[in-house]
C-alpha cells in the first residue's frame, strides 16, 4: 500500500540530507495547490512527500526505517499523519515563516487585472445583415475622478515605492534550511505599481477607482451571427494601479425573423404557391434583406424544389460579398372543397395525362437548375 520513502522523494536510498531537501523542495513547488487547481491528485501526492520528508529528514527515523522499514517507525512512535492539514501549515510547520508563502513561491502577489465585463446586445435580422453601430450603457470600474486615477490625495502625488526602487519587482535572497536561493518576484509593498500613496484621496480610499455609469459606442459588423461576441480589449473594469483593465465582451443575440430563416451566410425563404399557382405559374412576392420583393416562378414549380438567388443572403463577415437566399417551394393542396369544385377538379383531371406529371420527381439537381431564375 504505503509507497517507499526513498521512490516518492525520487532520492537514491544513499541520497544525502541535501539531496532530500531539494528533492523534497522541488516536489512542494510541483505539488503547490495554486499550481495544481485542476489535480485532484496533487494535495495526496504531497502530503505523501511530506510524511516521507519528515521521516527521512530526521537521522534517528531514518536509521529506523533503513532497518525495519514502516515497522521500525511504529516502534519509534510512528509518523504524522498529514491529511488533516493544508499545504501551507505542513509547509510552515518544517520551514518556518521565512519559507512560507510569498518568499518560496515566487514574490508578492501582483494587483489583480480589472475584471471583464460582459454585455448582450439583441439585434433584428435586417440589422445583423446591415451592421450597426450601438451606444451600450453600463456600470463599471473607472478611475476615480477626484484624483484623476492616482489614488492620491488631490494636490499630492504617489511617491516611489521604496521596497522596489520604483521598479515594481523585487529580488530576494532567502536563506532557509535547504541553503540560500534567490529570485525576482512581484514587489510586495506596491504589489508591482512601483509608486505608493502616502496621502489617500478621500473619494477613493487610495485605490484609484471607483463605479459609475460608462458609455462605450460598439460598430457591430455586417454578418454578425446570433451568439458570436466582440472583444473589446481594455475597456472592461479597470484594474489596479499597476494592472491592466479587463476586456469588454459584447454579446450579440440575432432575434429569428418571421419570412426569413438563416444558414450561415445564406438565407431561406420557405415560398407557398397554391396547387394552381405552382402549375401555371406565379409572380410571387417574398421577404428580403432590402425588403419585399416580386419573383417570377416558372410553371410546374414542384414541392421541394429549390430557387437561388445569388448574393442576396447575409454578407459574409470576414470576407466579401454576400451568401444567397434560396427559396424553398411548398405547395399547398386545397382542402375543404365545395361539390362544384370537386366537379371542376375532376373534370381537369380527365383532360391530363402522363406527359404533365412526368419529370416531376427529378432529382433535387435537376429541380434547382429547372427553376433557375
Ligand atoms: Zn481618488
Ligand atoms: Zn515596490
Amino acid at each position: 500500500m504505503k509507497r517507499d520513502y526513498y521512490e516518492v522523494l525520487g532520492v537514491p536510498r544513499g541520497a544525502d540530507d541535501k539531496e532530500i531537501k531539494k528533492a523534497f523542495r522541488t516536489l512542494a513547488r510541483e505539488l503547490h495547490p495554486d499550481v495544481n487547481r485542476h489535480d485532484p491528485d496533487a494535495e495526496a501526492k504531497f502530503k505523501e512527500a511530506a510524511e516521507a520528508y519528515e521521516v527521512l529528514s530526521d537521522a534517528d527515523s531514518r536509521a529506523a526505517y533503513d532497518r525495519f522499514g514502516f515497522d521500525g517507525l511504529k516502534q519509534r512512535g510512528g509518523f504524522h499523519d498529514f491529511s488533516q492539514f493544508s499545504f501551507d501549515d505542513i509547509i510552515r510547520s518544517f520551514f518556518g515563516e521565512a519559507m512560507f508563502g510569498e518568499d518560496m513561491f515566487g514574490g508578492g502577489r501582483a494587483a489583480s487585472r480589472g475584471r471583464d465585463i460582459a454585455i448582450p446586445v439583441e439585434l433584428t435580422l435586417r440589422e445583423a445583415a446591415a451592421g450597426v453601430k450601438r451606444e451600450l450603457e453600463f456600470e463599471a470600474t473607472v478611475a476615480c475622478e477626484a484624483c484623476g486615477g492616482t489614488g492620491a490625495k488631490p494636490g499630492t502625488e504617489r511617491a516611489t515605492c521604496t521596497a522596489c526602487n520604483g521598479a515594481g519587482r523585487v529580488r530576494s535572497v532567502t536563506r532557509t534550511a535547504f541553503g540560500q536561493f534567490m529570485q525576482t518576484g512581484v514587489c510586495g509593498a506596491c504589489r508591482g505599481a512601483g509608486s505608493v500613496v502616502e496621502e489617500a484621496c478621500a473619494a477613493c480610499d487610495g485605490s484609484g477607482r471607483t463605479v459609475a455609469a460608462r458609455k462605450v459606442s460598439v460598430e457591430i459588423p455586417a454578418g454578425i451571427a446570433d451568439g458570436q461576441s466582440i472583444r473589446m480589449p481594455g475597456q472592461g473594469d479597470l484594474g489596479a494601479i499597476g494592472s491592466a483593465p479587463g476586456d469588454l465582451y459584447v454579446h450579440v443575440s440575432v432575434a429569428p425573423d418571421e419570412g426569413l430563416g438563416r444558414d450561415g451566410d445564406d438565407l431561406i425563404h420557405h415560398l407557398k404557391l397554391t396547387m394552381v399557382q405552382a402549375a401555371v405559374g406565379h409572380k410571387a412576392v417574398i421577404p428580403t434583406i432590402e425588403g419585399d420583393e416580386e419573383v417570377d416562378i416558372r410553371p410546374g414549380a414542384q414541392p421541394g424544389d429549390v430557387i437561388v438567388l445569388k448574393g442576396r443572403g447575409m454578407p459574409r463577415l470576414r470576407s466579401r460579398g454576400r451568401g444567397e437566399l434560396r427559396l424553398v417551394v411548398d405547395v399547398m393542396v386545397p382542402h375543404d372543397l365545395t361539390q362544384e369544385q370537386k366537379e371542376l377538379l375532376r373534370e381537369f383531371e380527365e383532360t391530363t395525362s402522363d406527359k404533365n406529371y412526368a419529370g416531376g420527381q427529378g432529382g433535387l439537381f435537376n429541380r434547382i437548375r429547372a427553376a433557375f431564375k
